[in-house]
């Protein structure tokens, strides 16, 4: 296979009264990630390694965040717009690993239902999407509850030279 991996990082400051959404699913929180676009630090983290395991930069080139046009955004739909460079790259994504951590809610309930999300808008199957969350046990901003992060790892395969 001629592949090549990618990966992201990606933190927010958590905040009373915004909405939580994470790999494109809305968590029930009383605290949710602060940002210009909807700040899905995991969706934020899927695209950014996508678009390194292509030499296509990083997300805050493509969609500034001085940029008003994307106040608020949806991220799944940040990312659907990465997942088209990516193609027009010549590559498609093969696997994608997640890990988030955030000290609060629990958020085992809802892996189910990231996991399906980032499957759909990367188009490759459920069982080629990983979504580990773990807590910092208190240490740290995030284990303080104050920010929310998340990193990625994907694989992506590109098509033959001529194809
Ligand atoms: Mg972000």
């Amino acid at each position: 296979m001629n592949a090549r991996v990618g990966h992201g990082f990606d933190i927010h400051p958590l905040e009373a009264g915004r909405p939580l959404v994470l790999g494109g699913v809305e968590i029930p929180s009383e605290f949710g990630c602060a940002g210009h676009s909807d700040a899905d630090v995991v969706l934020h983290a899927v695209s950014d390694a996508l678009l390194g395991a292509c030499g296509l930069g990083d997300l805050g080139e493509w969609f500034p965040d001085t940029d008003p046009a994307y106040k608020d955004a949806d991220s799944a739909m940040l990312l659907g717009r990465v997942v088209e460079a990516v193609a027009r790259a010549g590559a498609s994504p093969v696997n994608v690993d997640i890990t988030l951590y955030l000290e609060r809610p629990r958020l085992a309930p809802f892996k189910p239902a990231m996991r399906d999300r980032v499957a759909q808008i990367l188009g490759v199957p459920a069982s080629c999407v990983g979504v580990k969350a773990r807590t910092l046990e208190g240490f740290g901003p995030i284990g303080k509850g104050e920010a929310a992060a998340a990193t990625a790892v994907v694989l992506v395969e590109l098509a033959p030279r001529g194809s």
